[in-house]
Formats: structure tokens, sequence, C-alpha cells
């Protein structure tokens, strides 16, 4: 039985991630999560019997919960997710992301290490950390070129400057102390369980109200679109095979714009609802000023992970939003359950962005 710690394992991806794990019969998972506001035990509901997920309450940041839960565990891999991971928000409130996504990493990392040191030879030499990454820290794109593992780091946003300081702090962890680390470095997700703050879902809960599409600017901001699941595939298979101190970036080549995936949506949503009084759901769009310091483009060149792993996507944008859409109008419990608050007993603002 391989124990991991997922942490985040109630927000987007890593409560994809805890489910398409323990689809492995030899798995079980210690979910470390503070439930923000992006946190939902809902999403992990139907593992409510399973013996083989435990979920704890708590911050990456505090170091003897940490600690305790590595050991008490016995842990043999950290799956790091836990984050702020909002653009919007980090704009507005850039301390959080820095006390989560920088500190709190230096925490797990730090007390990983000292875990780590303290086993036996052959649970040391199977330990890994793997970190969970973005593009985002590379900057902007031209109208060209693909984001490798070694192009340099340029973050422009609040958020992309924190994932990009937590990533230094696990190269350093490697290099530093020899800590059998692991970075992915993944383009924008979509898919079923994700906060009706980003584009995706909250395109299809607004255009299914009939309420306008905001899109900031001319729409013509550039994504490289990868469904969840693909990304947990990736996840899963650096874990089992990546080489510790490397980095793996992972993407979909679905280059996107927004006003692209919002016609996709569009599109999708009158077929799937020919009686709805909003079609067509495109006469919603609304254009809305810019986020500042918007990223133009991001696209990933994920040859390295395909090459040394043999790693590949298994949707293509249009089967994976086509999923996506139909997961959203499958699940409207999920949905309306986090539009209206009651998943943390409370209401909420409406956000927008990816
Ligand atoms: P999310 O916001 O949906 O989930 C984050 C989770 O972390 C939530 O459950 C939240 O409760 C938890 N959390 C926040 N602060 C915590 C803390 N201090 N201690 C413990 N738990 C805490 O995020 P997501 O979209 O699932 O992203 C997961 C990771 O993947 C992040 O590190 C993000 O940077 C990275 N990533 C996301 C995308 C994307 O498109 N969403 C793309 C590439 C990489």
């Amino acid at each position: 039985m391989q124990t991991l710690l997922v942490t985040g394992g109630a927000g987007f991806i890593g409560g994809n991630f805890v489910h398409h794990i323990l689809e492995r019969a030899d798995v079980r998972v210690v979910n470390l999560d503070r439930l923000t506001y992006a946190g939902n035990l809902d999403t992990l509901a139907s593992l409510a019997s399973d013996p083989r997920h435990v979920f704890v309450q708590g911050d990456i940041a505090d170091a003897e919960l940490v600690g305790r839960l590595l050991r008490e565990y016995e842990v043999d891999a950290v799956v790091n997710f836990a984050a702020e991971s909002h653009v919007d928000r980090s704009i507005d409130g850039p301390a959080e992301f820095i006390q989560t996504n920088v500190v709190g990493t230096f925490n797990l990392l730090d007390r990983a290490r000292d875990y780590w040191s303290g086993l036996g030879p052959a649970a040391r030499a199977a330990f890994r950390f793997l970190h969970v990454s973005t593009d985002e820290v590379y900057g902007s794109l031209g109208p060209s070129g693909l984001f490798t593992e070694t192009t340099p780091y340029a973050p422009n946003s609040p958020y992309s400057a924190s994932k990009a300081a937590s990533d230094h702090l696990v190269r350093a962890w490697f290099h530093t102390y020899g800590l059998p680390v692991l970075t992915t470095n993944c383009s924008n997700n979509y898919g079923p369980y994700q906060f009706p703050e980003k584009l995706i879902p909250l395109m299809i809960l607004k255009a299914q109200a009939g309420e306008p599409l905001p899109i900031y600017g001319d729409g013509g901001n550039v994504r490289d679109w990868l469904f969840v699941l693909d990304h947990c595939r990736a996840i899963a298979r650096v874990l089992d095979a990546g080489t510790p101190g490397e980095v793996y970036n992972v993407g979909g080549n679905s280059e996107r714009t927004n006003l692209q995936v919002v016609d996709t949506l569009c599109a999708l949503l009158d077929e799937r609802l020919p009686d709805s009084p909003h079609r067509p759901h495109s006469r919603l769009k609304t254009f809305v000023a810019d986020r500042p310091g918007h990223d133009r483009r991001y696209a990933i060149d994920a040859s390295k992970l395909k090459r040394e792993l043999g790693w590949e996507p298994t949707e293509t944008f249009e089967s994976g939003m086509r999923r996506t859409v139909d997961w959203y109008l499958d699940n409207p419990e999920w949905c309306r359950r986090v539009m209206d608050g009651s998943y943390r007993g409370e209401r909420l603002g409406s956000g927008m962005g990816g």
C-alpha cells in the first residue's frame, strides 16, 4: 500500500486527482486541505465510506500538523496541490497568496525533509515530493513560440509570482538537501468540480441562467487548455516514473482564445438545451474591461513528458469540453450548492476570470 499526502485535495484539480489515484487498489490518500472558499467536501462525498481516504482539515503552513501526518501515516509521497489559485483574487489581496503558496510550500518542504532524512535507506530512496505548478510562471508569449522547461521565469501577477517562488524553493530543496522532488508546470485546466469563478464553469452556469457572459478585453487572450483528468494522469505518471530534481511541462496542444472557448461552450449548450429560452447562447456575450497585467498568450511544449514518460492526453479540446458541459448540466446539485454558498454554509459573491 502506497500512502500519499495530498494537499489541496478538496479543490478542483486535487479533488479530481484523489478520485483518479484511488482507482488504484494499493493507494491510500491522506488529504490535507484548509477548506478555503475553494475547498469543497461535496467533491469528495462519494469517498465518504472508503477507508483508503482520510480527510484532515488543516493548513499546509502548520509545521506541527504536517510533521505529525507524515510520521503517523508513514507517508511515501507528498503531492502538493494546495494553493491560492485565482489570478483576480491575487490582484485584490496578494497576502494570502504569499502565505499559502510561498510560506506553506516552504513548510511542507521542510517538514518533508525532516521526515525523509529519518527514513531507512529503501524508504528514503522511494520517497517523492511532487509540486504541482503552473505555466503562468513563464510569463506571457508573443504570437508564436512555446514554453519549455528551460524558459526563464517571468511571472507577471501576484499569483504567478507566488507560484514561481514556490517552484524555486522546491528546486533548492533538491539541490541543497537532496530531497527527491518533482515539479510539474501545467497549462489551464478545465473539467468537473471546478469552482465557478474560473472561465469555463462560470460561462456554463451564467449561460444556463441567461446572464451576460463577461469576456475580458477583446477576448483574444490565448490559453492552452487541458482536460483535468489528463493533468491528473500526467501527475500520476511523473510520480511513478519521473526523475527526481526534474521539471515536466504538461499541456494539451489546445490553444484557444477566450472568445473561441466561449463560442464552443455556447454551441454545446445550444445543442444540449434545445428548449432553452436563451438560445442562441452566444448572444449573451459581453465584453468587459481587461484584467490588469493580463498575459496575452500561454502555450506549453509538453514533448519532454511525452518522450521520456510516454504521457499523451486522451481528450481533445472538443471531446473534453463536451464532457465538461455534460458534467455541469448533469450535476445541478453540486453547482447549486456552490452557487448559493451552502457547500460551506455561507453566500459567495460572483467572481470571474480564470
Ligand atoms: P483550487 O483553488 O481549486 O484548490 C486549491 C485547494 O487548496 C482548495 O481546496 C483549498 O481549500 C486548498 N488550500 C488553500 N490554501 C490552503 C492551505 N494553506 N492549506 C491547505 N489547503 C489549502 O485550485 P486548483 O485549480 O485545483 O489548483 C491546484 C494546483 O494546481 C495549484 O497549485 C495551482 O497553482 C495549480 N495549477 C492550476 C491550474 C488550473 O488551471 N486550475 C493549472 C496549472 C496549475
